[in-house]
This record gives C-alpha cells, sequence and structure tokens, in this order.
C-alpha cells in the first residue's frame, strides 16, 4: 500500500477552548470533567502552561494575536471607530469586515492554506462554518461552510450523535436555569439562549468540520469552541453546570488525538489545545447603582446623546449638542466622543468637559479611568491622578499590584493605551482580587484586567520546549506555534 509506506507530512492542529483559564482547567482536570486532557498530562507528555494574553482579555484581541501575530487597534469585544463612524463588532450582524483593510496587512496567518473553523477573522484557505460566517461575502468561502453543514447532515454517524447530544444538553441547560431561577441565583438570560445555540449546534458542526479537515490532510487547522465562554458568562465560571460543559470539550481533544495518525489525509498531526483568556466571577455596575455607567454620563453631560453599546440610548434635554458612544465588554468600558476626531488626550477632555474624569473615576465600581496624554498615559482613580510611564513611580506600582505584575501589566495598558481605537475614556471596573465590577450583565465576565480573565493556558507538549514567563501578550504565541508547524 503506497499510503502506508509513503513519509507522512507533518501537520498541526489547534483546539482553541474559548474563555477557560489555566486555573479553571486545573479544577476541571482535578474533577474529572476532562480524563482525556488528565490522560494527556499525565502519560503523553503534556503539560498545561499558563500565560498571559494581554490587555483587553478579549477574543477579538487574543485570536488576531494567535493567528496572525498582531492585535493591534483592538481595544476591546466591539468598539467604536471613529473614522468609520461605526460600531465594529463581531458574530451575528459583523461589522468587522467594514473595516477589516485596515488590518493584518502583510500578516500572513498561523492557517494560511488550511482550515480556521469557527474563528473570528478570515485566516485560512478554508474557512469553515462559525459565528464570524455572516460577514464572508466570496462564493466559495459560502461554499465551504455550506458543503460542511450538507456533508454533517449526510453523515449518520455525526448525526446521530448530534440528536443524542442535544437533547441531552437542552435538557441540563433548561434544568440548571429552572434551578437557578428557583433559587433566585442570578443568571444572565441571553447568554443562556447563546449557551444552547452554542452547545448543541455549533460546537458539533465545528468538531465535524476539524475531523473533516484532518481527512483532507490540511496541514494547519485551528478550530474554535466557545460553549465554555458561553456557559460561563451565563453561569459563572467555576458553577459546576459550566464546567461540566467541558467534557464534549474534552472529548473532542479526544477525537482529533484518536485520528492524529489515522487521518485519510495522511497527515502526521501534533495537537495543541490553549485559549485565548479567562474569566472572573462579577458583579454588574448596574445592580450596585440601579443605573448604568451611561446613565451618570447622560445626567453630567444632559445636552449629549448617550448610546450605551450593549445598553440603553439617553436622548438628553433639547437641542444635542455631542454625540457620546459607549461600549461595554465586561469590566471594560470605552467612552468616545463621536463627533470629535482622533483620540482626544487627558487635556483636551479636561478643556472641553471640566471635572467629567474625575467624576468617572470616583464612581464606586470604576477601578481605573485610562486616558492619552504626553508621554505613556494616565491613570485616573478615586485617590487622584498617576502616570503610566515606565519606570514606574511608587503609587502606580502599588496601584498596578493588585491586578499582576506592574511593569508587565503597565506595559500591557501602554499599549492599549496607543490605539487610535481606544476609547477617550478607557474604564476599568474594580477587581477586589475575587469579583469583578462588570458593565454587562453577565455572571462571568472577561475583557478588564484582574485575577484569571488574564491567565489563559497552552497545552504543550514537553519536548517543544515553549517557555511562556516571556509570553505577555497572545501575540507571542504566533511564531511559537509557526515553529511548531514548520518544524522538520
Ligand atoms: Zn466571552
Amino acid at each position: 500500500m503506497a499510503r502506508a509506506t509513503a513519509p507522512r507530512r507533518k501537520g498541526l492542529v489547534v483546539i482553541h477552548v474559548d474563555g477557560l483559564s489555566h486555573a479553571q482547567l486545573s479544577t476541571a482536570v482535578a474533577r474529572g470533567h476532562m480524563p482525556f486532557v488528565a490522560r494527556l498530562l499525565q502519560t503523553e507528555g503534556y503539560a498545561a502552561l499558563p500565560y498571559r494574553c494581554g490587555v483587553p482579555s478579549t477574543t477579538p484581541f487574543a485570536q488576531a494575536g494567535i493567528l496572525f501575530g498582531d492585535n493591534s487597534e483592538i481595544p476591546s469585544y466591539r468598539w467604536w471607530d471613529k473614522k468609520a463612524n461605526l460600531l465594529v463588532v463581531f458574530g451575528s450582524g459583523s461589522t468587522f469586515a467594514q473595516v477589516a483593510h485596515r488590518y493584518f496587512t502583510g500578516r500572513v496567518p498561523l492557517t494560511q492554506g488550511g482550515a480556521c473553523i469557527a474563528a473570528l477573522y478570515r485566516a485560512g484557505a478554508t474557512d469553515r462554518f462559525g459565528p464570524a460566517y455572516e460577514e464572508r461575502h466570496t462564493p466559495d468561502q459560502r461554499d465551504a461552510g455550506g458543503r460542511t453543514i450538507a456533508a454533517f447532515l449526510l453523515n449518520p454517524v455525526a448525526l446521530y450523535f448530534w440528536i443524542r447530544h442535544s437533547g441531552l444538553a437542552l435538557f441540563r441547560i433548561a434544568s440548571e436555569y429552572a434551578r437557578a431561577r428557583l433559587a433566585r441565583r442570578r443568571t444572565a438570560d441571553v447568554y443562556v439562549i447563546a449557551d444552547i445555540y452554542h452547545e448543541v449546534v455549533v460546537h458539533h458542526l465545528t468538531r465535524f468540520a476539524l475531523l473533516q479537515a484532518m481527512d483532507e490532510g490540511l496541514q494547519t487547522i485551528y478550530a474554535c469552541f466557545y460553549t465554555y465562554d458561553e456557559a460561563a458568562h451565563a453561569f459563572g465560571p467555576a458553577d459546576p453546570n459550566t464546567l461540566s460543559v467541558l467534557r464534549h470539550i474534552d472529548s473532542t481533544i479526544r477525537l482529533a488525538s484518536e485520528r492524529r495518525l489515522t487521518n485519510r489525509g495522511g497527515v502526521d498531526y501534533e495537537i495543541a489545545v490553549l485559549s485565548d483568556h479567562g474569566q472572573v466571577e462579577t458583579t454588574p455596575f448596574s445592580a450596585k447603582h440601579g443605573r448604568s455607567l451611561g446613565s451618570y454620563l447622560s445626567e453630567w453631560l444632559p445636552d449629549h446623546v448617550i448610546t450605551e453599546h450593549r445598553g440603553q440610548v439617553f436622548a438628553g434635554n433639547g437641542q444635542a449638542r455631542g454625540r457620546v458612544e459607549v461600549t461595554y465588554s465586561g469590566g471594560l468600558a470605552h467612552i468616545y466622543f463621536a463627533d470629535l476626531p482622533g483620540r482626544l488626550d487627558a487635556g483636551a477632555v479636561e478643556s472641553r468637559y471640566p471635572g467629567l474624569i474625575s467624576r468617572v473615576a470616583r464612581l464606586d465600581g470604576i477601578g481605573l479611568v485610562m486616558l492619552k496624554d504626553a508621554g505613556d498615559g494616565m491613570l485616573a482613580t478615586v485617590d487622584g491622578r498617576r502616570s503610566l510611564h515606565l519606570p514606574l513611580v511608587d503609587d502606580t506600582r502599588s496601584l498596578l499590584e493588585r491586578f499582576d505584575s506592574p511593569d508587565i501589566l503597565a506595559k500591557q495598558l501602554t499599549r492599549l493605551n496607543t490605539f487610535d481605537t481606544a476609547g477617550d475614556l478607557v474604564v476599568f471596573g474594580t477587581y477586589d482580587g475575587h469579583k469583578q465590577v462588570n458593565f454587562e450583565d453577565q455572571v462571568g465576565g472577561h475583557g478588564s484586567i484582574g485575577g484569571d480573565q488574564l491567565r489563559p493556558f497552552l497545552l504543550a507538549k514537553k519536548t517543544w520546549n515553549f517557555e511562556m514567563s516571556a509570553v505577555t501578550n497572545s501575540s507571542d504565541l504566533y511564531p511559537m506555534l509557526v515553529a511548531l508547524r514548520d518544524r522538520a
């Protein structure tokens, strides 16, 4: 048999588990939710390595870093683009395509010529079914997704597992939701729906497309699974229901591993598993105050129209003299003066809106407000203003050390502060070492700084000799994965 004797080509499969921190991965393994990952760690020479994803701790930022080695000008999960006068969002109704021409110029994606499945970005020759599928325009790309769905529906084994699993998943999520409601626990309803959709449909299509791409012998395959992140938003990152979702991801990792050497594509795959960011428990800002951050802004700027993205619109009274766009991503909020071009620095904000910075910084639940200035930037807090200039002065150092290593965090913040797409005011909810004040109504959240949200993992073979201590941004993973892909 020719295939058996021919030297096998090398390939790389990366399984992206959205939102799972290194700490919760360890918990899930210890509690028996991920028996196959436990085996990888105990007998297959793998190690679960924590790394720093950088700031903001969101999927668009982290995934761009991993896939392209470049995540500049991605300040959040959703943001306002002043130049395009546009809210940039991903997933259903994605508008990223409208500004995509300004991103990743000259970059070669990790999955060039391979398959990128359910990612936010188009990054492979065959981009298949995913949350960003709506934004695809060219017919052949639409076909790639359509073919995956058709093949899935025509495959009796895949269909059997889907029906069996989706019935159980629906029952489990519905009963968990009912229990939470009866116990008057907080659940984030919109995430419960997203949770069901992802668990039942997207996970199975993605798994199917991953195994199919391996059988086609594509060299690099990147497949994203969002069920844990959705469940963690709905029920919390450490909730037993959330952790139990990881069983399905574990079985997907097992199925991919079983096909590592037996795929019809004749490729010898290495398999890496990683996450893009973690999550922390949250307290919603609006639960603390009975009103949103945008509602305060409308009180202080009564002649402005304030639009919250994922929130309300405050029309203001009389003739509007300005427009403020507020975008929320978990514990991070960007405030944009949308009709003033470019990013305003602290001086410009202060002279146009005297006292506004201090008012925002003094709100209960606001940890930091970051602004541009002539130097590396400035942080406003309830206790006054501090410079972000490196080397850090003592009071900035003591402020930042609650979240992470101050020097590393200062560099991450300073970089975000150079983005033209960042808000004129960049607002971080407080973090008490366990819970974060969140601007969206979620039980688990991320996007901000502090705790597990900044600490995802890479599950790698020890023989790959990955050194993670120098990784302070997800984009640092790109050259490591490229080298693994191109290994002799
Ligand atoms: Zn998320």
